[in-house]
């Protein structure tokens, strides 16, 4: 228990070495107790670090946040049913890549490590580059060409080093595997600590239903960080005996790019890289995520499903959530009307919920 794992060659380390990959290349993933002391929870203060004994950070002195998490649920009806939607786009730097980011850096302080490099399109290089200010660590953050101005804007007023690769992410992120070698790499994707910030989500909504899990949750999915954190969540819940069932994970991709879901209907165990047309939902336009075969399983333990949606749907569900007071990232939309086509194949009443995955406001 407790330990760093290989899940290539299940070798394993020590939470505290100064590794994000495995000497085999494989993927490192987390084994961690967590803890659930829910008389002691209740007393703390409103935010994602209430979860304390389920963080892998040793001190406290280490731990960089502002704060967040513990976003509002709320109550919307899509299709004449109720369903829950988690406002995950209320964070300081505008998506729910804090919750990583937040544990993330604090294990890179606790590391000692004053240098990490990341690679993004952006929510997550906004993430890491604020938390890395917070922490005094410099960071130097690989974008894609066609990065958006204005999160290009926000990492670099954060004050990380912006390196700018010619193409396309994917190469961004080829770029920066052979750049980062011999250096820490505070990916979301590659590293396991980001995935034990996102998974205080699922800690979030079953404490806000009075400690139960929901039947089912809608989310968008490109690398998974969002969905593999979730997943860890509910299957920490589950292990403490606090939850009963996890639910199902409907993962929702944009038809445009949709790599996971076509492994998933193909019945494939593993994801092949597809050729990706151009999508609104561009936090999620990854063509190769290097967790996909995680995230079908996932998918598949949690008897969910993966859903393909148009441009036209993600624009009309970005629409409807406007007019609804919701200024929202396109993206998010993703799951909006990956839900609403949910609800239509749905014959029995169940308890769904959603997230809000970025703010409109950098668009
Ligand atoms: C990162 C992100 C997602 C989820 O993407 P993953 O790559 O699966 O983690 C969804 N919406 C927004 C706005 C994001 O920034
Ligand atoms: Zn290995």
């Amino acid at each position: 228990m407790n330990r760093l794992i290989c899940s290539l060659c299940n070798k394993e380390y020590s939470l505290n070495e100064k590794i994000w990959k495995c000497d085999c290349e494989g993927l490192l993933d987390i084994d961690f107790k967590a803890k659930f002391p829910l008389e002691k929870i209740k007393t703390r203060q409103p935010n994602m670090w209430r979860y304390r004994e389920a963080i892998p950070i040793d001190n406290d002195s280490n731990i960089v946040s502002f704060n967040e998490g513990f976003t509002p649920i709320l109550e919307f009806v899509f299709e004449g049913r109720p369903v829950l939607i988690k406002q995950d786009h209320l964070f300081q730097t505008g998506s729910f890549k804090d919750r990583g980011a937040s544990v993330l850096v604090s294990k890179i302080k606790e590391l000692g490590i004053d240098y990490v490099i990341e690679d993004s399109s952006g929510n997550a290089g906004c993430a890491v580059s604020a938390y890395c200010a917070k922490a005094h660590i410099d960071c130097e953050i690989f974008v894609p060409q066609d990065i958006q101005e204005s999160k290009l804007k926000q990492i670099k007023s954060y004050g990380a080093k912006v390196n700018k690769v010619s193409e396309s992410r994917e190469k961004a992120a080829e770029s920066v595997l052979k750049y980062v070698q011999d250096q820490y790499y505070a990916s979301h994707c590659w590293n396991p600590f980001f995935f034990q910030g996102t998974k205080t989500l699922a800690y979030e909504i079953c404490e806000q239903l009075g400690w139960k899990a929901p039947d089912s949750i809608v989310l968008p999915v490109g690398n998974g960080s969002l969905l593999l954190g979730v997943f860890i969540g509910f299957n920490d819940l589950l292990k403490a005996g606090i939850i009963k069932k996890i639910p199902k994970i409907i993962a929702v991709q944009s038809k445009n790019c949709a790599p996971l879901y076509i492994a998933f209907k193909n019945k494939l165990d593993n994801v092949f890289p597809i050729s990706k047309l151009n999508t609104i939902a561009e936090g999620i336009s990854i063509s190769n995520p290097v967790r996909g075969k995680q995230i079908i399983e996932a998918v598949k333990i949690s008897k969910g499903d993966f859903i393909a949606v148009s441009e036209n749907k993600i624009k009309t569900s970005l629409k409807e959530m406007y007019k609804k007071g919701f200024y929202i990232e396109p993206t998010s939309a993703v799951a909006i009307a990956g839900l609403k086509e949910y609800l239509h194949q749905l014959s029995k009443s169940e308890l769904i919920v959603s997230v809000f995955t970025g703010h409109g406001l950098k668009k």
